[in-house]
């Protein structure tokens, strides 16, 4: 896919509630469901939390079922 991003990756996790569970003290900053989080995620491949970067910078990438 053309212009994939970690957002089109099976190892990227954006849903609030699973990101607020992984790390707890986010909650002290703010809300996972704030804007402020913008479109980061957590990668369970890396196990990092980050903003979507280009798959094609990734050898780890592997495309979501949906998207192919
Ligand atoms: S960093 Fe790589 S493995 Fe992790 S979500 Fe993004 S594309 Fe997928």
């Amino acid at each position: 896919m053309k212009d994939a991003t970690c957002q089109h990756c099976a190892h990227f996790v954006d849903d609030p509630a699973f990101i607020e569970a992984a790390i707890p003290n986010m909650t002290m900053l703010g809300s996972a469901y704030a804007s402020a989080r913008g479109h980061a995620g957590i990668c369970q491949a890396l196990d990092r939390f980050l903003d979507p970067m280009p798959a094609k910078s990734c050898p780890s990438f592997t495309p979501r079922a949906i998207d192919q």
